[in-house]
C-alpha cells in the first residue's frame, strides 16, 4: 500500500486511517500516549506544542499527519548532520521521504526540488536558513503543505543553551502559510522556555501536549570513585555491558583522548571525540559509533547534539557534569529505544574541587554567578543523596514523582547515613586553625597527627586539632571534606591552590548547634546486581546465540546498503523476535516494529536465523566446553587439547560435539573427511541408530569408524 497523501477532503481522515498506517507503514499496534492527541488534532489541522522527553516518540506525531493530509510535510531541524539518516530510516519502511540542505550539490537540490515539485513526497527535512529563504518560501507557497513541524523548538529560546537566530524568524511561517497546521517539538523546555517557544512562533492556539520529563527505563548511579575511576568503569562496561554501545563523557580533550586509548588497550572499541579533532576524524568516528555494533564513544560535551542512535546501552560520567541540565541532556542519550539503560557516573574530591574553583574564578556578572553557583549545588547535591535520584531530578525540573523509582542506585541500595556531627566539627575546625589556607591533604594530616616537615614549619603540631582525627581513615577524613564542600560548608579559594575556607553555612555546625547526618560511603561502589541479566531478560538461557546471530543478520543487511543496523530493526524487534518466534510471514509481521517494507525486505532472512535456532535446542554451554572450544579455535587438535587438560579423548570430542550442535562449529572444521565417506556415515546414522545410541551405527558400519566421529556427524545433523 503507498500513501500518497493525496486525500482531497482533509476533514474526513480519520484516526483509523492513522492506525492503519501505524501498523502498516511502522508495524506498531498503538499509539503511545499523547501521540493519538496530536495526530487527530494536525488532522483536524490544528497547531500543536508537543513536550515529550527523548525517546517518547515524537517523530512519528508529525510524520503520520504528513503522509496522510494532502500535501508534503516540511519538517524544520537545526542537525544537518542527521537528516540523512532521518530520511533513510523512513525510506526503509517505505516512506517518500527526503531533505534540502547545503550538504547536497546544486544537481541534488535539484532533484529534491522536482520530486517536491511533482508530488512525490510526503515529507521533507530543511534547515531553517534554507526553508527562510525567499526562493524556498516562494516554491513552497505554490505547493499543497500538509504541515511545518518545527523540531527541537527550544533552539528559539534566546536563555536557553541552543539558541538559533534563525529559529526567530520562523513565526513569518504563520503570516505566510495562515492555514497550515504547525507542530512545535522538544524535550528540554521548562515553563518559561514552553511560554517562549508559544510567543516567538505564534503558538497561542496551539493545543498543548506536555508529558512528564521521565525517563523509567535510565537507571540513575552515581559512585564515589575509589582507586581509579577509570578501572572502576572498565568493570561497569565489562560485566554490564559488554558488547553494546555506550557513551563516556570527560571534561577535558586530554583526558578523552587518555580514556580513549586506554580502553582501546583493553580491547574495546573506544573512539575519541572532541573540538580538537580535525573535522573528518570526528566525522568518521561518529559514523563508525552510528554503524557499527559495539562501538564505545569518549567524548566532551562536544559530542551527542542530535545523536539520534537508538540503541545506545549506557552514558557514563567520568568528570561531573556543571549543572543538573547538562547531566540529564547527556543521559537522556541513552535508550532512546526504551529498552533498560545505565547513567552511570563515578565523582571524587578532585570533580568537586575543580567546579568549585571554577566557580569562584568565574568573572561572569554577579547575577549570572549566582545562577552557576545554585546549578552546581544542585548538580553536588544530587551526587550527596541519600533518597531517590529520580525523585530529586524530576523535582528539579518541576516534575513530581509520588514514590521513589525503585530504578535508581538510593533506591536499589539504599545507602546508610551518620551521624557526622562531630568529625565535621573537628573538620571545620581544622581549617579555622590552621587559618584557612590549606588544602584537604594537609588537613588531614593534621587531623591524623603526621609527624611532617611543613607541618612543623608552620607550628601545625601545636594546635588543638593536631591528632584529633585518629577514629577515621585518612580516605574516610578526604569523604567527609568533599561532602563538606559538596554541601556549601567550605569553599575553595579563588586562587586555585585548593585552600578551603569556612562559608557563613558552615558557623552553625562548627559550634555545635546543627546536627550534620552525611551518606555513608560504602566499601564497595554501587552496583546494580541485576544489572546484566536485567538488560538481557528477554534472553532465556541458550537464547545468547540466536541474539547474536540476529544481530549479525542485521548487521550484514545494514553493510550492504551503509546504513546503521539500527535502521533493519530496533533491538526491541530483535528481543521480541525472539520472544515470539514468529515461524511465517505472517507470524513476523505481527511483531513490534516490522512494518510491510521491512517485512518484504528482511523477513525472509530473518525468518532463516530464527529457523537454525530453534527453541530449547542450543545447548548452554559449559566453562568446560568453552575451554575446550578455545583451545581448538586456537589451532589445537583433540588429542592435544586433551594432553594439555588432562582428559579422555572421548571427553573432548564431546565437546566439539556439542558444539556443533549449538551450531558455534561446523562439522567440516573439526573432521574433514571426503563427502562419500561422511555420506556413508550419514546413511549408517540414519538408519541404524536411534536417538543418542549409536551402536546400531557402529556396527553398520563394521566398526571402521569411532565413536568420537560418529557423535560429532550425528551432532551436525540436529533433530533426526
Ligand atoms: P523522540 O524523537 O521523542 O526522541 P522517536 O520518535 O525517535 O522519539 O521514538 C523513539 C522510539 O520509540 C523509536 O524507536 C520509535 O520507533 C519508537 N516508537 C515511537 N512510537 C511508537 C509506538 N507507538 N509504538 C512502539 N514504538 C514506538
Ligand atoms: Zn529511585
Amino acid at each position: 500500500m503507498v500513501y500518497h497523501g493525496a486525500m482531497n477532503a482533509q476533514t474526513s481522515i480519520s484516526m483509523d486511517e492513522a492506525r492503519q498506517v501505524l501498523g502498516e507503514v511502522f508495524g506498531y499496534d498503538r499509539f503511545r500516549s499523547p501521540q493519538d492527541g496530536v495526530i487527530a488534532q494536525l488532522l483536524q489541522g490544528g497547531d500543536a506544542l508537543v513536550l515529550m522527553p527523548t525517546g517518547g516518540g515524537k517523530s512519528l506525531c508529525y510524520q503520520i499527519p504528513s503522509m496522510l493530509r494532502e500535501g508534503v510535510g516540511i519538517v524544520v531541524s537545526p542537525l544537518i548532520a542527521l537528516m540523512q539518516d532521518q530520511v533513510d530510516a523512513l525510506r526503509q519502511n517505505g516512506v517518500r521521504a527526503d531533505f534540502l540542505n547545503s550538504s547536497q550539490t546544486a544537481q541534488q537540490q535539484r532533484e529534491v526540488e522536482q520530486a517536491l515539485q511533482r508530488g512525490e513526497l510526503d515529507l521533507l527535512y530543511v534547515a531553517p536558513e534554507r526553508l527562510l529563504m525567499p526562493r524556498t518560501l516562494a516554491m513552497l507557497e505554490a505547493l499543497p503543505i500538509a504541515l511545518f513541524a518545527i523540531d527541537e523548538a527550544h533552539c528559539v529560546s534566546q536563555w536557553g543553551h541552543d539558541f538559533r537566530p534563525e529559529y526567530v524568524q520562523l513565526s513569518q511561517l504563520h503570516q505566510r502559510f495562515p492555514h497550515v497546521p504547525r507542530i512545535a517539538l522538544t524535550a528540554t523546555a521548562d515553563q518559561a522556555t514552553r511560554l517562549e517557544i508559544i510567543e516567538r512562533l505564534a503558538l497561542e492556539h496551539a493545543q498543548q501536549f506536555i508529558s512528564g520529563f521521565d525517563r523509567p527505563n535510565i537507571r540513575y548511579r552515581i559512585a564515589e570513585s575509589q582507586g581509579s575511576a577509570r578501572e572502576q568503569l572498565l568493570r561497569f562496561i565489562r560485566e554490564e555491558h559488554p558488547d553494546e554501545a555506550g557513551i563516556v563523557y570527560c571534561l577535558s580533550r586530554k583526558k578523552v583522548e587518555e580514556v580513549a586509548a586506554w580502553l582501546q588497550k583493553q580491547g574495546l572499541k573506544a573512539l575519541p571525540y572532541h573540538a580538537g579533532l580535525s573535522n573528518e576524524l570526528r566525522q568518521q568516528h561518529q559514523q563508525r559509533f552510528l554503524r557499527e555494533e559495539a562501538v564505545i564513544i569518549v567524548a566532551t560535551i562536544a559530542f551527542g547534539m542530535g545523536i539520534d542512535k537508538p540503541d545506545v546501552r549506557f552514558v557514563a560520567h567520568l568528570n561531573l557534569p556543571k549543572s543538573l541540565e547538562a547531566y540529564y541532556q547527556e543521559t537522556g542519550r541513552a535508550g532512546r529505544d526504551g529498552l533498560p539503560a545505565d547513567a552511570w557516573m563515578s565523582y571524587g574530591l578532585q570533580d568537586v574541587i575543580t567546579l568549585r574553583q571554577m566557580q569562584a574564578g568565574s568573572t561572569a556578572p554577579e547575577h549570572i554567578k549566582r545562577i552557576e553557583h545554585h546549578k552546581l549545588d544542585a548538580m553536588l547535591g544530587l551526587c550527596e543523596l541519600t533518597s531517590c535520584r529520580r525523585q530529586a531530578l524530576l523535582r528539579y525540573f518541576g516534575d513530581e514523582l509520588r514514590e521513589p523509582c525503585g530504578n535508581c542506585d538510593t533506591c536499589l541500595e539504599p545507602p546508610q547515613t551518620w551521624d557526622a556531627s562531630l568529625a565535621a566539627q573537628k573538620a571545620l575546625s581544622c581549617v579555622y586553625r590552621t587559618g584557612q589556607r590549606f588544602g584537604v591533604s594537609y588537613l588531614v594530616d593534621v587531623l591524623l597527627g603526621k609527624q611532617d616537615d611543613r607541618i612543623e614549619r608552620f607550628g601545625h603540631h601545636q594546635i588543638s586539632t593536631f591528632g584529633i582525627g585518629s577514629e577515621l581513615s585518612q580516605s574516610a577524613w578526604r569523604d567527609l571534606y568533599r561532602q563538606l564542600i559538596a554541601h556549601g560548608l567550605l569553599s575553595v579559594d579563588l586562587q586555585g591552590h585548593g585552600a578551603l575556607q569556612l562559608s557563613e553555612a558552615s558557623r552553625p555546625v562548627l559550634r555545635g548547634e546543627q546536627p550534620l547526618h552525611l551518606r555513608k560511603i560504602s566499601p564497595k561502589p554501587a552496583r546494580a546486581k541485576d544489572s546484566r541479566t536485567r538488560s538481557k531478560h528477554h534472553l532465556g538461557s541458550g537464547d545468547g546465540k540466536l541474539w547474536q546471530a540476529l544481530r549479525e543478520c542485521r548487521q550484514r543487511l545494514a553493510s550492504e546498503q551503509g546504513i546503521p543496523a539500527y535502521m533493519i530493526f530496533h533491538d526491541a524487534t530483535l528481543a521480541e523476535m525472539i520472544a515470539q518466534r514468529p515461524a511465517s510471514l505472517v507470524e513476523m509481521a505481527a511483531i513490534s516494529g516490522v512494518g510491510q517494507r521491512k517485512l518484504d525486505a528482511y523477513g525472509e532472512a530473518f525468518l532463516d536465523v530464527l529457523q537454525q535456532y530453534p527453541p530449547g535446542d542450543a545447548v548452554p554451554a559449559s566453562d568446560t566446553v568453552l575451554e575446550t572450544l578455545q583451545r581448538f579455535r586456537l589451532g589445537m587438535d583433540v588429542a592435544a587439547i586433551a594432553a594439555e587438560r588432562q582428559l579422555k579423548a572421548s571427553t573432548i570430542e564431546a565437546h566439539l560435539a556439542s558444539c556443533i550442535e549449538a551450531g558455534e562449529l561446523n562439522l567440516d572444521e573439526v573432521l574433514p573427511i571426503p563427502e562419500e565417506k561422511l555420506a556413508e556415515i550419514r546413511f549408517a546414522l540414519e538408519h541404524h541408530s536411534d536417538g543418542k545410541a549409536l551402536k546400531g551405527a557402529f556396527e553398520a558400519l563394521a566398526g571402521e569408524v569411532s565413536y568420537g566421529v560418529l557423535r560429532l556427524v550425528a551432532a551436525s545433523m540436529g533433530e533426526r
